[in-house]
């Protein structure tokens, strides 16, 4: 059985995305950093209903955590896809941003990513095969007032899935990244009703995104009919952005 790995996929998108490649059929390692409880949840939901799927403990923003963690648990396994999808928000306007916020960002959201790519493109290469889907945002393309730091690790995540989709091109590897617009998760959960009034109005399709149809993005991405796609970034945002 092939293994897809998703980081963050305790809660919101990276739940959706789980489910939705046990559903496809991958064997799904799913991991969390605080709420071991909700990735548990997500895991025996999977096994429940047929699928295969465990959740274990990862904080991608520790480099030497992340190789350890390949090296423990995945180093025999088929690992077919990756999904960087862990994410985290530290809002602020630039004067007033303070320097831990803007690094604690970029740490988890491109760091993280990068070395979780890196460990992924390792075991991949020597099987020939593997998708990787990088989870950016809107905000990485058309960058937004109050998240300096995230748009910047979005939008670094957009340039480190093109140059790896040149490198791993050719050893059958694709790296794509989805762009999700406004999704309802923990992470929009806490914006006032003016701001997601706001958003919503910014939105055509005026109305926001479910995990789901960020699922059934990587779900294609990851999925035999995208063989031939690579170095992308599919926007799945109502239009918010063109
Ligand atoms: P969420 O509900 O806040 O969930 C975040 C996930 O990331 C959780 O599973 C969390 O684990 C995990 N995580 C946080 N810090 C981590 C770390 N240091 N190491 C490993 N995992 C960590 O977020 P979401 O809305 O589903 O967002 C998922 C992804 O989509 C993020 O990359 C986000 O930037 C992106 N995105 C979201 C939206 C949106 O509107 N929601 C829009 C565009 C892009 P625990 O549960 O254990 O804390």
């Amino acid at each position: 059985m092939r293994t897809a790995l998703v980081t963050g996929g305790s809660r919101g998108i990276g739940a959706a995305v789980s489910k939705r490649l046990a559903a496809d059929g991958f064997d799904v390692v799913l991991t969390y950093v605080s709420k071991p409880d909700a990735a548990a949840a997500v895991a025996e939901g999977i096994t429940a209903s047929g699928g295969s799927a465990r959740a274990l403990a990862l904080d991608t923003s520790d480099p030497a955590a992340v190789a350890a963690f390949f090296a423990e648990h995945l180093k025999g396994a088929d690992l077919h896809v990756l999904v960087n999808n862990a994410g985290i928000t530290r809002d602020g306007l630039i004067a007033r941003m303070k320097d831990e916020d803007f690094a604690a960002v970029i740490n988890v959201n491109l760091v993280g990513a990068f070395t979780c790519l890196r460990e992924a493109a390792k075991i991949m290469m020597k099987r020939r095969a593997g998708r990787i889907v990088n989870i950016t945002s809107v905000v990485g393309q058309s960058g937004n007032a109050g998240q300096a730091n995230y748009a910047a690790a979005k939008a670094g995540l957009i340039g480190l899935t093109k140059s790896a989709a040149l490198e791993l091109a050719s050893r059958n590897i694709t790296v794509n990244a989805v762009a999700p617009g406004y999704v309802e998760t923990d992470m929009t959960a806490g914006l006032a009703d003016a701001v997601k009034t706001a958003f919503a109005e910014r939105i055509p399709l005026k109305r926001a995104c479910s995990p789901e149809e960020i699922a059934a993005a990587v779900g294609y991405l990851a999925g035999d009919a995208a063989g031939y796609v690579t170095g992308q970034v599919l926007g799945v945002n109502g239009g918010m952005y063109m």
